[in-house]
């Protein structure tokens, strides 16, 4: 059964999402709970200071609005601010009235923090504030926003998102982002800790690629000041760390870094950790660390699927302000598979070549450029390029050509891929068929011989066949 204060805040929540958009409603209303109503008091928590300001400066109005439409003309809105306390768990609750800033006060502005060995001599502070806050070292442009979503990343990019929304509070803790490299995994790394610090400013949050969390390690042991090194890791809100195979086989750093982590673990402060692969076979790196990053989640990212890539493509064209034609764009995507940083090289040599040399972008120019780039990462022509070609040819779906369907020129253009994808790829008849709407290989051989015995009888085929071999082969 709802309560009723959780049944007024949802009427409130109806009518604010009409009023602004969905990505503030998000940002803004999703987090916040409403906790109690008494004589037409409605109090809603919200996670920060920050957040609290933010919703009087900019949505006052509104909340007034609504609050006094389900609670009538006496209706007010309260606040409840939880504040966390840089050494730990402490939580602060402190109540105000709705747009009254003067009464707000943020207990932790008063703390002193307090670091062992005579001052921060970590090179992340910024000297000089009252409250030093941790230089987060987040890339901007690794946002959420720039992320494209597909089914190769959505476990992993979900989980981001909401240890973003909770940090230290969901059971993603730790949080550990594995898949081989260019997928994505420092991407997302950077979004969680940038929503983080959006959400909220106060917050600790640091991103460190595991090799300088090494290197300042080993200057600590040097300057005698592994005291500091430590201290200062303890008090990180969210500690980003990227590339953890980087660890391996170094067992001091793996000691220290132990250390670090429990004390995080245990005051509930967020970790987030990127991997090359799997904690099972991460090999060098000690039982115990292992056996603790499985404490959390480890989500993998895939290679970008084709819906994905051509997502991601023509955001990136976007974001630069350029015109892709759709017939580049999806040539890049069909051509390029294996990674995201691949891709967007692809492109950018591509959008290079088209400038220095004032060509043309067009569909001719794309395939000159990748068959150069791609020679090298020993590219072959791959199944689903080939049916899209043929699909296109013969105006077809390409579902269709997949599809069980024995209509004739289904049969015939589902032939035709079997014999091109025979020619031109490496993949077994087993493969082919599967491809193809789930033949077997008897299926595929018998196409092959088919497609040869109408090239040599039938010339409108045979036709056919050497028009689709241009589009289909590069040069
Ligand atoms: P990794 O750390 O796994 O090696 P990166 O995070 O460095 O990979 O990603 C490589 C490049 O690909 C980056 O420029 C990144 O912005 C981009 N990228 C990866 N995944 C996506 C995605 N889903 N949407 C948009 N850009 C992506
Ligand atoms: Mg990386």
């Amino acid at each position: 059964m709802k309560k009723e204060f959780e049944k007024v805040w949802e009427s409130c929540l109806e009518i604010i999402k009409d009023n602004v958009n969905a990505q503030s409603f998000k940002t803004w209303f999703d987090p916040v709970k409403p906790i109690r109503l008494q004589t037409n008091v409605l109090t809603i928590q919200v996670p920060s200071q920050f957040f609290y300001e933010w919703l009087e400066e900019h949505y006052v109005a509104l909340l007034k609005k609504v609050v006094r439409k389900e609670l009538g003309a006496e209706g007010r809105l309260e606040y409840s601010i939880v504040m966390e306390n840089i050494y730990g768990v402490k939580p602060y609750t402190v109540r105000m009235p709705a747009s009254n800033k003067k009464e707000v006060r943020n207990p932790s502005m008063n703390m002193p923090i307090d670091i062992k060995g005579g001052g921060i001599r970590n090179p992340f502070i910024i000297p000089g504030l009252k409250q030093p806050i941790v230089q987060s070292n987040l890339n901007p442009d690794y946002s959420f926003e720039n992320f494209v979503e597909g089914d190769c990343n959505r476990l992993a990019r979900s989980a981001g998102y909401a240890v973003a929304n909770k940090p230290g509070e969901t059971s993603f803790n730790p949080l550990l982002i594995y898949g081989i490299t260019g997928l994505g995994k420092t991407h997302l790394a950077h979004a969680i800790g940038i929503e983080i610090k959006k959400r909220n400013p106060e917050k600790q949050a640091l991103y460190v690629p595991s090799e300088k969390f090494t290197n300042q390690f080993i200057d600590a042991i040097q300057n005698n000041n592994t005291n500091d090194f430590v201290n200062f890791y303890q008090m990180i809100d969210v500690l980003i760390i990227d590339d953890v195979h980087f660890f391996s086989g170094k067992e001091k750093t793996q000691d220290v870094f132990f250390h670090v982590f429990n004390h995080l673990q245990q005051n509930k402060k967020q970790i987030v950790m990127t991997s090359d692969r799997a904690p099972v076979d991460l090999q060098g790196i000690e039982q115990r660390l292992l056996s603790r990053f499985k404490w959390g989640l480890a989500a993998d990212l895939q290679a970008p699927d084709l819906e994905t890539r051509i997502a991601i493509l023509e955001k990136k064209a976007y974001a630069d302000g350029i015109e892709m034609p759709r017939d580049v764009i999806e040539y890049i995507a069909y051509s390029i598979t294996s990674n995201v940083r691949e891709l967007e090289g692809a492109l950018i040599s591509l959008l290079a070549q088209a400038s220095l040399n004032k060509k043309t972008l067009n569909i001719d120019l794309a395939r000159q450029m990748i068959d150069k780039f791609v020679r090298n990462t020993a590219k072959e022509v791959s199944i689903d390029y080939i049916q899209k070609v043929v699909c296109d040819y013969f105006n077809m779906g390409i579902d269709l050509l997949k599809s069980k369907t024995r209509k004739r020129e289904v049969v015939q253009a589902r032939q035709i891929a079997m014999y091109f994808s025979k020619q031109l790829t490496k993949s077994s008849l087993a493969t082919i068929g599967m491809h193809c709407g789930g033949k077997d290989h008897a299926t595929v051989l018998h196409a092959c011989r088919t497609v040869n015995n109408l090239m040599d009888t039938d010339k409108k085929f045979r036709h056919y066949i050497q028009e689709l071999d241009k589009k289909i082969n590069l040069a």
